[in-house]
């Protein structure tokens, strides 16, 4: 982390003496090179997820959105791998198959860069405002399904731009399987990946998305990748307001346990973009329509800005 860190060293005294305001004024600040970023595309992949129904592990419409998943990457990416193992639920002891997907859009040794979201989605609503529904699992559109639809787009554009670093795009099993009040219980698949991870792979950068999809998207400074990873939320959030992206906003609101955690306990600088002021989070009501295409395409943009003008190595 030390080391990582002050790779960045340069970047962060770059970002604070420019400014976010004053950047276009400037000429060393070059123009940020994105390809573009098909947002229907992406919200229609959304909607696909969606349409196997809540993917839940140990269910069919789990297996076939896996499947679907897998398909997906294979048109894209060089390399891509499942890693599956079982899990029992602390909930409710039930033992289920977990599978993460692991993609890989280069091969040859240099830097990487890890992109990660989940796709499963939370078994039971237990936020609904209606108790009735709290064993019910959600459909989870935003809370699943919008940060792999984005990552998936940006797959299809790896393929078609190959990008300056490698890239590794990783689809977590199991990040809602957790107990209110037992943080360890959530992010199971991001805990095996890290755990089982080579030692020899260290992305110098990770960026996690997770609930990106709101129609009305708000992405405060989450507060475990601002202690853990600032140069690499300080990077991202520069980008953002060199795009002219106004959902970004430079304060912090939220601290949240989610798949970035177990990464940054082993080293691997990883943010998480969230958008935690979701009022349909974890019930019945996390449908598509809660979600946009603009949206999903704000933060596809910033993320396609780190790959293709990545920091000074
Ligand atoms: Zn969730």
């Amino acid at each position: 982390m030390r080391v990582l860190n002050r790779w960045y060293g340069s970047v962060l005294l770059l970002a604070v003496g420019i400014g976010l305001t004053a950047c276009q004024d400037r000429p060393q600040e070059r123009e940020l090179m994105v390809p573009d970023f098909d947002a229907q595309r992406a919200y229609r992949l959304l909607q696909k997820q969606v349409e196997f129904g809540p993917r839940v592990p140990g269910t069919p419409a789990h297996e076939q959105c896996l499947q679907f998943l897998e398909d997906s990457l294979k048109a894209f990416a060089d390399v891509v791998k499942r890693q599956s193992f079982d899990y029992t639920i602390h909930k409710t002891g039930e033992t289920v198959r977990l599978t993460n997907l692991i993609s890989s859009f280069g091969t040859e040794p240099g830097p990487r860069i890890l992109l990660a979201a989940h796709w499963d989605s939370r078994p039971w609503a237990d936020q609904d405002p209606d108790t009735a529904n709290h064993n019910k699992p959600i459909p989870g559109a935003n809370d699943g399904a919008s940060g792999v639809a984005v990552l998936l787009e940006i797959a299809r554009v790896l393929k078609n731009h190959p990008p300056p670093v490698g890239v590794d795009i990783v689809f977590f099993d199991g990040e809602d399987l957790g107990s209110e009040g037992y943080p360890d219980t959530y992010a199971a698949g991001a805990q095996y990946f890290a755990k089982n991870k080579s030692v020899h792979y260290s992305p110098f950068l990770g960026i996690l998305l997770d609930m990106i999809g709101d129609r009305d998207l708000q992405i405060y400074r989450e507060v475990n990748s601002v202690r853990y990873a600032p140069a690499v939320v300080d990077l991202v959030w520069n980008y953002a307001a060199r795009l002219g992206i106004s959902s970004f906003y430079p304060e912090s609101r939220h601290e949240v346990m989610d798949d970035h955690v177990p990464l940054l306990r082993v080293g691997i600088p990883c943010i998480n973009i969230i958008d935690f002021d979701y009022p349909y989070w974890h019930t019945l009501q996390d449908t598509p329509d809660k979600c946009s295409a603009e949206s999903l395409a704000e933060v596809g943009r910033v993320v396609l800005a780190v790959i293709y003008n990545p920091p000074a190595l």
